[in-house]
């Protein structure tokens, strides 16, 4: 869940809403207050209006969705800006305030107003693109740092269990490693997605000094949608996905669509121990 906020504060508008007989011939004062949760790591990076959520276009999205009003009830008005909200890039929740400035109660009231919280979920607005990423560490917590991986890539919709496996490649002696593969709903492009993935990998304290050396984590992008992509930066399908024990057994779990014909009895089985959930894992796992 993105942790950062953009706001649109005092939205002023006339509206037709209410049940009152009155209220549904003339137009009455209403102010819209909206709070969104948008991911702004990616906009603080490319300064880039692209990559955050437009609260001008949000702002007269909503403007005309109040004024379309002919709802009864300021909770289904609320609702629909929700909805509207949620329908631009980059919002992952809305917070929707909807206040009557002038009620048309009996009472000394200065104004009534129905706030309303929803996600993407709730909206069922589906995020445009699904990316398939492996996790590994072998330094530290590993299981933590797994953990945190997860956590920063928010919108993971599938995950596999974690195996153990010996390290392949690299230098001598590192530590065994734990892999496990998550599939993950993004609106990052591509590139995007992957500058996500250095960035949390950085967050998890990554360095890299040797090619396939120890490291808190990896995270490698398999799949994205069906693209092909091969660019210095980005190869996709990840190259060598379909060479990797460590990869297919956790990947055959959540996708097995996208594992090679006959992986099993072609590659040598070697060092892959299956572990079981992330959540049930004990901090020191022994090695068989
Ligand atoms: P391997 O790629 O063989 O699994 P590795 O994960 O240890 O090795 P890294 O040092 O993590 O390699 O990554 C080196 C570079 O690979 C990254 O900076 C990134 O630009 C590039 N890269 C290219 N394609 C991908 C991809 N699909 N997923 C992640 N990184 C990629
Ligand atoms: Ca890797
Ligand atoms: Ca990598």
């Amino acid at each position: 869940m993105a942790r950062d906020h953009i706001y649109i504060n005092g939205l002023r508008l006339l509206a037709l809403v209410g049940v009152l007989p009155h209220e549904r011939e003339v137009l009455q004062p209403v102010q819209v207050d909206i709070d969104m949760e948008v991911d702004l790591l990616e906009a603080g990076l490319t300064d880039n209006l692209v990559d955050s959520a437009d609260y001008g276009a949000i702002s007269v999205a909503v403007a005309e969705t109040v004024r379309m009003s002919t709802d009864l009830l300021l909770e289904r008005l609320a609702s629909r800006i929700a909805e509207r909200v949620l329908q631009f890039d980059h919002v992952e929740v809305v917070d929707v305030r909807l206040t009557k400035l002038r009620p048309p109660i009996p009472e000394d009231v200065d104004s009534s107003a129905v706030r309303i919280l929803r996600t993407r979920v709730d909206m069922r607005v589906p995020a445009r693109h699904r990316a398939i990423v492996a996790l590994g560490s072998n330094l530290g917590d590993r299981g933590a740092y797994l953990r945190f991986g997860l956590e920063r890539l928010s919108n993971v919709v599938a995950q596999s269990q974690v195996f153990e496996t010996d390290p392949v490649g690299g230098p001598e002696n590192q530590g065994p490693y734990l892999n496990m593969v998550a599939i993950v709903d993004t609106d990052l492009d591509p590139f995007a997605l992957l500058r996500r993935l250095l960035q949390i990998e950085a967050e998890a304290q990554r360095v890299r000094k040797v090619r396939w050396g120890p490291r808190t984590l990896d995270l490698d992008l398999l799949f994205y949608d069906d693209c092909t992509i091969q660019s210095e930066e980005l190869t996709v399908p990840h190259p060598r996905f379909a060479e990797r024990r460590f990869v297919l057994e956790p990947l055959a779990e959540v996708a097995p669509e996208h594992c090679p014909d006959d992986w099993r009895n072609r590659l040598p089985v070697v060092g892959v121990y299956p572990r079981g959930g992330i959540d049930g894992l004990v901090a020191h796992t022994v090695l068989h």
